[in-house]
């Protein structure tokens, strides 16, 4: 009976959405009930949490509760989800190892008229996760493919970052081994983009090395445990995170992004060159002349007269 309501909310959306049909159009009734073929079922790219459970959406659940079946990545952790929103759909495994033989199945299924939803263990499915083949052979076949949005641990991440969002590349994990994640580094290197990347605690510290030797500094951040209990932000040049991971037992998922722009080492380092200028206009502003208002500032930042006036142009020639 619910699958029947949602069937039919689902007619009624495809009424709103489909123009009417022209009033010379032989209905399907002209035609012998053998011949009528069932509505194809729709397929439902459903996000669930990636750690915190109050992060699903109530689309979600109702997607989740009125489907015929839900593939998931594994049953017993998808099982746990929906007990604790009290959802008994049936359970369906769909993983990198039966994906082809259960893509056949679920095509099937929906051509039959059954409405499947797909889930992974976490996330938005076929995100650096299984998905991707049924979403696929599902379009090949006319079978209408609705996404239910929620969390992804790439976006998660790089909102809270201050890294800049306007562009960005999501390059998954990298290649375990080094010499194969060495070499998409470097053809990630020249990419005018923040890069975010998945990766497994146990390579975060190769992984940060590598980065910082072929990225060249750049400003980074590991995102761990985000949405749960441990949840960590730690913002650092990559040869600072480098070197904060490279002793520590790191644990929890991990997503790192890295922003698009090489530091210019050879550019101003020291606090004192970035303030002269700033200081030095204020004090002229504040009604001191030229030279009086560049002692001021020498004497507050603990430089000579002659330090502070070569810090001064070196500053205005970069600005
Ligand atoms: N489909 C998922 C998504 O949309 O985010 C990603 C699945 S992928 C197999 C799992 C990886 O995502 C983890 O190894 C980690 O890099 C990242 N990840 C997932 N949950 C996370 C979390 N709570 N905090 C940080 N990273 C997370």
């Amino acid at each position: 009976m619910e699958n029947d309501k949602w069937k039919m909310t689902n007619q009624l959306l495809l009424h709103l959405l489909l123009p009417p049909a022209p009033a010379t159009c032989t209905c399907l009734l002209h035609l012998p009930p053998a011949t009528i073929l069932p509505m194809p079922g729709t397929l439902y790219v459903v996000a669930t949490p990636i750690g915190n459970l109050a992060d699903i959406t109530h689309r979600a659940v109702q997607v989740l509760t009125n489907v015929d079946l839900i593939a998931c990545e594994d049953t017993r952790h998808t099982r746990k989800l929906l007990q604790h929103f009290g959802i008994d759909t049936k359970t369906l495994s769909y993983h990198e190892h039966n994906e082809k033989q259960r893509t056949e199945e679920l095509i099937q299924l929906l051509e039959q008229g059954s409405d499947v939803a797909i889930v992974s263990d976490a996330g938005t499915p076929a995100i650096s996760d299984p998905g991707f083949r049924l979403v696929r052979a599902a379009i090949e076949k006319g079978v209408s493919v609705v996404p239910v949005p929620g969390a992804s641990a790439l976006i998660t991440a790089l909102v809270a970052t201050g890294l800049p969002t306007d562009e960005f590349f999501f390059a998954g994990f990298l290649p375990s081994r080094p010499v194969a994640r060495q070499t998409r580094l470097r053809e990630l290197a020249a990419i005018p983009a923040t890069l975010i990347f998945y990766e497994a605690p146990h390579r975060l510290a190769g992984t940060l090395k590598d980065a910082y030797n072929i990225l060249g500094e750049r400003e980074a951040v590991v995102a761990r445990e985000l949405t749960k209990l441990h949840e960590e932000l730690r913002r650092g040049r990559l040869s600072e995170l480098a070197g904060h991971y490279a002793n520590e037992d790191v644990r929890g998922e991990i997503v790192l992004v890295v922003d698009r722009t090489v530091i210019d080492e050879g550019a101003a380092t020291s606090k004192e060159e970035l303030k002269v200028a700033a200081m030095v206009d204020r004090f002229e502003e504040e009604g001191l002349d030229h030279r009086a208002a560049l002692k001021k500032a020498a004497r507050e930042l603990g430089l000579s007269r002659a330090a502070a006036y070569r810090q001064l142009l070196a500053e205005r020639s970069r600005s």
